[in-house]
């Protein structure tokens, strides 16, 4: 059984309780609570009491009269009322036994700490069946198992074992944060707290038995004190309701920011195609991510701090960066790398630059600012000066500040953190130096400025906050089916890999041009078609057995008579029966010679989580080292097909490159559209399909599918 099957699914008994009174409860029950801050349900106990959780706390310990100075009770069956939420961290053979008694006593919801349920092999499995089973019976809901709790700064509720909470303050803010990892939420929650970056809510959900990642992201899309949603995720449950989640909250205006795990996890078996190993399932989720506004980070830490800009910045922006140093070499770095993710440097106005000259020598009275080379003597204020022209700047969107050492440092970085966030722009500032700069980030610290100890960190947040900027905003319209395309399904076709004439039967119905084409059992046969298409033709071997016909000299160009024909297909037949002897030669295609500037391969897949995806790159062997290809979930429209296109690496080249013609990108872009198309008429029965290549000829000359291969799924 698969992790995702022990978990709530069909029929079940009205929940008893919903997701804000999950995080919000009115009485809270802890099994196994102890004085003991060495055990689980004693730390749950103290953190419980410690950060003034104001509802009901009902300790639950059949060895106790009283825990921390609360009545204890020796069941819950026996508690004064039924308690919202129990939390538990008793060991797992334990733990049935007391979920079911929560069950039976009223409970609304039991956060499981424990561990050794589906993560933990088949008793593992076993028990969290039964946990889902009574969940099912009676509308009980679970938080976990093998989760941390949840953390609600604004409720004072900590229900959690973690020892990070033992702190004296939980940091409220506008951040929720859905976290599949305790140990990384607990983590994540404490490094923000330092950086003075707060949340309105932390829940992580471990195996996701019941509540699940999306159940959480909905919650805070609709809850209106949050403004940005952090989601660490190894596992999707259900990609369409993880998509349509995205689609509200950004509906909503609410950031999401994600960290996944997998991304390095070896791509889809059986690569029958490029497309297969081309478009991932991190790949997939990567680009629904990206089609609904979301923004993916690598780092948890990254994740959180670019949502505490995103909400602390809420206005809309567009420009460049602005980047203030005290070192020269510094500002030399910073520029270079905002160049490299592909920001610009504002364009400083007229009147900002004439604004800084008055302090800067004209030199460094432009972006980068290099805080050094004054006009005017050492002074103090001078620094909040620059920085409040700076930031102000119409064209400046961001700011980036490298801090080294420099005379009155505290004061100066408190002068130029004050000016940042009174500018109303997100401002990264980042103090290179080690102690010396201690009393800067206290500085920093005091007006409340999140910093960067290391210039790298800073440009990764930076470039995530630009990220959603440059995605935010409503979603494209669903794509319309373009003229030519047939309404609803594929009729059901056989399983496994298609014959060529199939293929091309398919891609002609949608609209794709294909080369002239027709197969044949014998050579002379194939001449006889060779004279109807005119030479020269080029000839191949039809075997389902092969997948690249060329590297096993199934491909043979420029056969330019009927002898060229005949003896080609005997050479081809022979060298198909030394390179693969199992194979089975069904016969040759005969196609018409198509004469192009450039190859392309247009792609599809059914990912499992999300459906068909349809996918672009240049063609030939560089695309599947260099990995260059867009991808997106289909179908698309023109204009998306035309984004695809052009987040290429290589898009130059259709636009024309160093002396060679613009290609036909608009041919391209509508086989993108109609093979995306019919990637999504395929439904259930779409392994994978490709163009490969797709020959395109100069602007206006159009382009044509001279090689297509698809595999499908048995109809059920
Ligand atoms: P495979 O991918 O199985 O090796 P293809 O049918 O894609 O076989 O052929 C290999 C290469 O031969 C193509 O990438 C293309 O460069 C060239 N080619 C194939 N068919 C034609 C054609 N009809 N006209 C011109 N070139 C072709
Ligand atoms: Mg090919």
């Amino acid at each position: 059984m698969s992790l995702h099957a022990a978990r709530l699914r069909g029929e079940r008994a009205q929940p008893r309780i919903d997701v804000g009174r999950i995080l919000h409860p009115r009485a809270v029950a802890v099994f196994g609570a102890s004085d003991s801050k060495d055990k689980f349900g004693g730390r749950i106990m103290h953190f419980l009491v410690r950060h003034g959780f104001a509802g009901e706390i009902y300790p639950i310990n059949p060895r106790r009269a009283e825990v921390l100075g609360r009545r204890a009770y020796p069941t819950i069956g026996v508690a004064p009322a039924a308690a919202d939420v129990a939390i538990l961290a008793v060991p797992a053979d334990a733990l049935v036994a007391s979920v079911a008694a929560a069950a039976d006593a009223g409970v609304g919801c039991c956060v499981i700490i424990s561990t050794g349920f589906a993560e933990a092999g088949a008793a593992g499995m076993a028990r969290q069946v039964a946990l889902v089973e009574i969940a099912r019976r009676t509308g009980m809901r679970l938080v976990g198992p093998n989760c941390m709790g949840l953390i609600v700064p604004h409720h004072r509720l900590a229900l959690c074992s973690s020892v990070v909470l033992d702190t004296d303050r939980l940091r409220d803010g506008a951040i929720g944060l859905v976290s599949q990892s305790g140990a990384l939420m607990v983590s994540i929650f404490d490094r923000a707290g330092g950086d003075g970056i707060g949340f309105r809510a932390c829940v992580s959900l471990g195996n996701q038995a019941d509540l699940e990642i999306c159940d959480v992201v909905d919650y805070l899309v609709d809850e209106t004190e949050t403004e940005a949603i952090c989601v660490y995720v190894e596992g999707l449950l259900n990609g369409a309701r993880f998509r349509r989640s995205l689609a509200a909250a950004r509906h909503a205006g609410k950031p999401v920011l994600v960290v996944k795990t997998g991304r390095t996890a070896a791509g889809v078996q059986a690569a029958r195609s490029h497309t297969a190993s081309l478009a991932g399932a991190f790949d997939v989720f990567e680009a629904v991510c990206r089609d609904e506004g979301a923004v993916l980070a690598r780092d948890p830490d990254d994740m959180v701090r670019a949502a505490h800009f995103l909400t602390r910045h809420r206005k809309p922006r567009r420009g460049g960066v602005a980047i203030l140093s005290s070192s020269g070499g510094a500002a030399g770095i910073a520029s270079d790398r905002i160049t490299e993710l592909g920001l610009s440097l504002a364009a400083l106005s007229a009147p900002t630059r004439a604004g800084l000259e008055r302090f800067l020598l004209p030199a460094q009275a432009a972006n980068p600012v290099d805080l050094g080379g004054r006009t005017v003597p050492e002074d103090v204020e001078i620094a909040g000066d620059v920085a409040r022209l700076l930031f102000d700047d119409p064209d400046v969107a961001y700011g980036l500040a490298v801090l080294t050492s420099m005379p009155f440092f505290p004061q100066r970085t408190k002068l130029i953190g004050t000016a940042a966030l009174a500018s109303d722009k997100p401002v990264f500032v980042t103090l290179t130096p080690g102690p010396a700069a201690d009393g800067p980030r206290q500085a920093l610290r005091d007006v409340g400025l999140p910093y960067f100890d290391r210039f790298e960190d800073s440009v990764r947040v930076l470039a995530l906050v630009a990220e959603h900027d440059a995605r935010r905003g409503v979603a494209p319209a669903p794509a319309a089916r373009p003229a030519g395309v047939p309404d609803g399904r594929v009729a059901p076709l056989a399983a496994g890999p298609l014959a060529p004439a199939e293929v091309a039967g398919l891609l002609e119905r949608y609209g794709v041009p294909v080369a002239r084409a027709a197969v044949r059992a014998t050579p002379e046969a194939a001449a006889d078609v060779a004279d109807r298409l005119g030479f020269p033709v080029v000839l191949k071997i039809v075997s389902r057995q092969i997948v690249h016909k060329s590297d096993v000299g199934g491909v043979r160009l420029g056969l330019a008579s009927r002898a060229a024909v005949v003896a080609a297909a005997h050479e081809m037949a022979a060298a198909v029966a030394r390179a693969v002897p199992d194979a089975a030669i069904e016969g040759f295609v005969v196609q018409e010679t198509v004469a192009g500037e450039a190859e392309v391969i247009v792609g599809a897949r059914r990912d499992p989580h999300f459906g068909a995806v349809v996918l672009v790159g240049l063609g030939g062997v560089a695309v599947e080292i260099l990995k260059d290809v867009a991808l997106a979930a289909a179908p698309v429209d023109a204009g998306r097909a035309r984004a695809m296109l052009d987040s290429l690496r290589v898009a130059p080249l259709f636009h024309g490159a160093r002396g060679r013609p613009p290609l036909d990108v608009d041919a391209v872009v509508d086989v993108v559209v109609r093979v995306s198309w019919l990637a999504a008429a395929l439904g259930p029965q779409l392994v994978d399909l490709e163009v490969n290549p797709l020959i395109v000829r100069r602007a206006g000359g159009g382009a044509v599918a001279v090689d297509g291969r698809a595999t499908l799924n048995p109809n059920d």
